[in-house]
């Protein structure tokens, strides 16, 4: 963590149990008394002593306790240091910051495979929590959306450039019969080059050359063609949604039901779902899983509070009920847990765990024979199985319903998307006109609208030029005049053809013309290959596999240099991102040596 974070983490918990429990709060004053003095025994004392209150509340995890405690402990050295960081792994025992830094370090050390153990680790805990999982699965949209522009970039740009001889000499052919011939070459250049004479951008230009360039193509072609447009039609409106959704941060209501789950505490976002109880108080599924965050943290006054209102506000479910009679037995006041459990079992006549808990009261008022028959009913509706995941053998603590994600989908049907979004939780609205009309979707859909149109027109009325298979040079049926051959131009059927009609040195000049080309065109395919994967085999007509190349190379390339550093480390602040780095790095190199040797094969 930033050295200068931590004076606004320390300052953070010690405002904001305000709204959360008195105990914990003041457990970890005491740990920070101890840590001001620089009393290592001390601090190991205080922070066993919050860890006990921890554990009495059934916390788990004291995640920005074991932060602030870490990066303590990471600015400062000698005993109290080492204290620190014990206690912020005890404090925390799943968090990836702890194991991050124990890699660190053991690297440093030179104990590199328990350094390498540690960092695998790291990245386990990270991806198992919740926020931070919801984050980089978020942040994995733009960073393969970026990809895949890139694989379509390659893609359209390359293909459209191999055809631009054959539009050319079409452009040219048809001037040629409604102009005069010096006319026919402007014409041509127009036709080529309209959306510049029409005042438009180089966005229309790439779409138009690109939706003219699908009648050169075999049937393959035009299905990987019709894929490509739809992709980038859709780039802008998919990477528009996951910014709506992800500018929105996951929002109290969701963190605190996956603190609820973990078992973790934190203040902050305690404070926080408070705060949104004038918004979403008519809701009782908020009650309920604010008044389990309260009495996760010690805050018994606040948590029965909300679970009296969630009681009222729906009339048919047990748990508000059963919440309140555990807050009752931990009060010390048996004989209304009892009562609250029976209303719950009013309520819902076979609730396991109302006649477990109801067990437990009666054994702390000695209502032996009754506690006894209340767990035997207990057991025939739970059919032997545990009442809850999170009960433990031989545990003596009393059940609380567990709350989880169907309760948060609860609350927003309770309270309606039109509030939900009024307290800043919803999605960002999305204006589907709005996504239409941008530049590049937009400047796709009509020239792509217009090659379809195109290409059917032309395959009934016109012509379609195709370049010779010997040298290259493009004709069509306008201009050639020998019938011999369908994959030779004329010229290559008198040369190569029809050898005895032509003299020994102008066959020599056309192999030499050919070969030069050749030469020429290798050494542009394998130059685009070098700085741009993928490219190469497009240029050959193998346009699937080069942009499944670009696609790949600009993945791992933009995981490297974006995607780690910018987003990864901003995440997770204790984390070194250079190992991953390498292998990207490593990965980008190995999937663009591939693409190059079969760019540089030749042909
Ligand atoms: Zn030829
Ligand atoms: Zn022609």
């Amino acid at each position: 963590m930033k050295r200068w974070l931590i004076p606004l983490v320390l300052g953070l918990l010690l405002v904001a149990p305000a709204a959360g429990s008195a105990t914990l709060s003041e457990g970890w004053a005491h740990v920070q008394e101890a840590l001001e003095n620089g009393d290592a025994g001390a601090l190991n004392d205080t922070g066993r002593e919050l860890l006990t209150v921890a554990g009495d509340l059934g916390v788990k995890r004291l995640t920005p306790y074991a932060r602030a405690l870490l990066s303590w402990g990471e600015t400062n050295s000698g005993p109290v240091a080492e204290t620190a960081v014990r206690l912020a792994e005890r404090f925390d025992p799943r968090s990836p910051e702890v194991a991050f830094h124990h890699a660190r370090v053991r690297w440093s050390h030179g104990s590199y495979l328990r350094g390498i153990r540690d960092y695998a680790r790291g990245w386990f805990l990270l991806l198992g929590d919740w926020s931070a999982r919801r984050e980089i699965l978020l942040s994995l949209a733009p960073w393969w959306l970026l990809a895949l522009a890139g694989a379509l970039a390659v893609g359209v740009v390359w293909q459209t450039a191999r055809f631009l001889p054959e539009l050319f000499h079409d452009g040219w052919e048809l001037g040629r019969l409604l102009f005069s011939r010096s006319n026919a070459v402007v014409f041509a250049a127009v036709l080529v080059l309209l959306p510049i004479f029409a005042g438009l951008g180089p966005v229309w230009l790439l779409g138009w050359l690109f939706a003219l360039s699908w009648s050169y193509l075999d049937v393959g072609g035009r299905i990987t063609a019709a894929v490509v447009w739809l992709l980038v039609l859709a780039l802008i409106p998919l990477n528009a949604v996951w910014i709506g959704r992800a500018l929105r941060p996951a929002g109290a209501p969701a963190q605190a039901v996956a603190m609820l789950l973990e078992d973790r505490a934190d203040p902050s976002v305690l404070q926080e779902l408070a705060d949104l109880g004038e918004v979403l108080g008519s809701s009782e599924s908020y009650r309920l899983v604010a008044g389990a965050l309260f009495r996760l943290h010690g805050d018994d006054l606040s948590a029965r509070v909300e679970f009296q209102k969630a009681a009222l506000s729906d009339e048919n479910d047990p748990r508000p009920l059963i919440f309140l009679g555990n807050v009752a037995l931990d009060d010390g006041n048996p004989s209304g847990a009892i009562q609250f459990y029976r209303q719950a079992l009013q309520r819902d006549p076979r609730n396991a765990m109302a006649y477990y808990n109801l067990s437990r009261a009666y054994d702390r008022t000695y209502r032996f024979e009754e506690a006894d028959q209340m767990r035997r009913k207990a057991e025939v509706l739970s059919d032997g199985r545990p009442i809850t995941s999170g009960q433990h053998e031989g545990s003596t603590r009393v059940l609380d319903p567990v709350l989880g994600w169907s309760d948060l989908k609860r609350m927003r049907a309770e309270v309606g998307p039109q509030t939900w979004k009024s307290a800043g939780l919803g999605p960002a609205a999305l204006d589907p006109a709005e996504l239409a009309v941008q530049p590049i979707p937009m400047a796709f859909f009509f020239t792509g609208l217009f090659g379809i149109v195109l290409a059917l027109a032309r395959r009934r009325w016109m012509w379609t030029s195709t370049a010779c298979a010997r040298c290259g040079k493009v004709f069509c049926p306008q201009c050639k005049t020998a019938t011999e051959s369908d994959a030779y131009c004329s010229q290559c059927i008198s040369v190569f053809l029809k050898r005895d009609a032509v003299a020994i040195e102008q066959q020599a000049i056309k192999v030499e013309q050919i070969r030069r080309r050749e030469a020429w065109e290798n050494l542009g395919r394998r130059v685009a290959a070098l700085v741009m994967p993928g490219s190469g085999e497009v240029l050959l007509g193998r346009w699937k596999s080069g942009m499944l190349s670009a696609f790949f190379t600009a993945l791992f390339v933009l995981g490297a240099a974006l995607w780690l550093p910018a987003f990864v480390a901003a995440l997770e602040p204790e984390i070194s991102t250079i190992p991953v780095q390498i292998v990207f790095f490593g990965v980008a190199a190995l999937l663009w040596l591939r693409s190059v040797m079969v760019s540089w094969k030749r042909r």
